[in-house]
């Protein structure tokens, strides 16, 4: 499947939504319609003197809970297709755990690997400075997502701050703890999955001691993922990233790996594991497979082989429509997108409340309400897919759709 096609993925996955709702046909189109775009040419300054243009979007798909929330991706495959839906995947998600946002998603096609830090900063700069009309504490709050990070976050703040003439926290989330970034944001999209993947297992009643774990992508959701579950005694026995695969059935040790990579800029080589061909990853056996990485990872083509207990998707839509039932045939427990990443955008929430208030919280408190907001959004999503017969995408995705469309209809359109 092309990437092109992650747009009407995700309106698929709406449409069967919509058998389980019972929604006017109006909504159903409202909820379909990313409520603003923009399309922005970046020029920047390159290091060689001359100027090279970069596309840049932003895609705001609803604001009826809340300002949107989003992340911003600087990846060379960014489409505009591809932020519209995720812009829509980070409605449905703020809306299932139920904190108060709508959803956005930006990006820039660029593959930042090929910038030096002042070109990036440039980028960024200029991409922000086109946007500060739209975005804002209030209306629209990027956060990083594939490609950035707190540095750039960092970069965003100042730039939006300098164009209203005061420090502007709550404009940007992801931002470095000295500018206000939050306790425990940088690996809170791994933790929330983790306390996900820990409720699976005890529905499911599946001991918890020594069980084995293969992770895809070993960015910040990944790396961060497999530190957490190492620490908890879980056994990482392969790991992708875009340059290779590793194996090791004994256990891989996430930190001796990401000191590996930081050092030769490669995943290959690590002398505590076998290289694999990245294609066989998914057919390794394992109580919990990670995809973290892009979307459409897992397809109709290569689902069937998925050998794993637990799939939960550290990713954005790592698992085309068309996979879906293959898994669910073959009984694998899924913990979809929308509820197992959405640690990171909860800790980016409580970054936005600490830092409209200018009061911030220890890493515990931060931790502590992670866990029960996840704990909680699992178990709704858990039981309702048990009372309605649904599979867990499905309810995450009704439970969602349904309090956004709620929202909609109480505050009505306007005029
Ligand atoms: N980019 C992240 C996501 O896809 C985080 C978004 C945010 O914190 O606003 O959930």
């Amino acid at each position: 499947m092309s990437k092109e096609n992650v747009w009407e993925m995700t309106l698929k996955r709406l449409d069967d939504t919509m058998t389980v709702l019972n929604l006017k046909p109006g909504i159903i189109k409202y909820l379909k319609e990313p409520r603003k775009i923009v399309e922005i040419s970046v020029p920047v300054k390159m290091d060689n003197g001359d100027i090279d243009i970069f596309k840049g979007y932003r895609v705001q798909h609803n604001t009826n809970r809340g300002p949107a929330k989003g992340g911003i991706r600087y990846h060379q495959d960014v489409t505009l297709d591809e932020m519209k839906a995720l812009a829509m995947l980070m409605t449905w998600k703020c809306s299932l755990v139920g904190i108060p946002f709508g959803g956005a998603k930006g990006g820039v096609v660029v593959n930042p690997t090929m910038l030096s830090e002042r070109e990036l900063e440039n980028l960024t700069r200029r991409y922000i400075y086109e946007l500060i009309p739209l975005i804002g504490p209030e209306k629209d709050i990027p956060a990083p997502d594939v490609g950035t990070n707190a540095k750039v976050m960092a970069w965003i703040m100042d730039t939006y701050s300098m164009a209203k003439g005061y420090v502007v926290p709550g404009a940007v989330t992801g931002k470095p703890i000295e500018l206000g970034g939050s306790q425990g944001r940088e690996e809170a999209t791994s933790r929330g999955a983790v306390y996900t993947i820990l409720a699976a297992l005890k529905v499911l009643k599946i001991d918890s001691s020594s069980l084995t774990t293969v992770i895809q992508g070993f960015g910040n959701v990944g790396s961060n993922a497999a530190k957490i579950l190492y620490d908890l005694g879980f056994k990482i026995i392969a790991v992708s990233d875009v340059t290779g695969a590793i194996r090791n059935d004994k256990g891989i040790d996430p930190y001796k790996l990401d000191e590996h990579i930081k050092k030769n800029k490669t995943i290959t080589g690590f002398s505590r594991a076998e290289e694999m061909e990245p294609s066989e990853l998914f057919k390794i056996k394992c109580d919990v497979l990670f995809p973290a990485a892009l979307e459409n990872q897992i397809t109709e083509e290569n689902a069937a082989y998925i050998n794993a207990k637990i799939l939960a998707e550290g990713a954005n839509a790592p698992v085309t429509p068309q996979a879906d039932p293959i898994l669910k045939d073959k009984g694998i427990f899924l913990v979809p997108d929308i509820l197992c990443n959405s640690g990171g955008v909860t800790v980016s929430y409580f970054e936005w409340v600490q830092g409209n208030l200018a009061y911030f919280w220890s890493k515990r408190k931060v931790n502590l309400q992670l866990r029960d907001i996840m704990e909680k959004a699992f178990h709704e999503t858990y039981n309702f897919s048990v009372d309605k017969k649904l599979d867990m995408r499905k309810a995450a995705m009704a439970l969602a759709v349904n309090k956004v469309a709620c929202a909609m209809k109480l505050r009505g359109v306007y005029p």
